[in-house]
């Protein structure tokens, strides 16, 4: 796809780290897999693996850890 936010390149298939932050808690999920603006390094995540780290983050979050460092697999 092309860019939306730069408009001047084709995304390619690359992994991203995504952070999530609500009030105490913080997590940050690496290599998960998006595509990337090699211009601006903007990613996008498609649907499926949006709801799935959403749910992981609730799961996180159930949990009560605070700080949560781990990755996409
Ligand atoms: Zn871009």
């Amino acid at each position: 796809m092309n860019c939306v936010v730069c408009r001047e390149a084709q995304t390619v298939r690359g992994f991203s780290s995504i952070r999530f932050e609500r009030d105490e808690f913080r997590a940050v999920v690496h290599q998960v897999p998006a595509q990337i603006c090699p211009a601006c390094g903007e990613s996008y995540l498609d649907e499926v693996t949006t709801a799935d780290l959403l749910k992981r983050v609730e799961q996180i979050l159930e949990e009560g850890e605070m700080d949560i460092v781990q990755d996409y697999v």
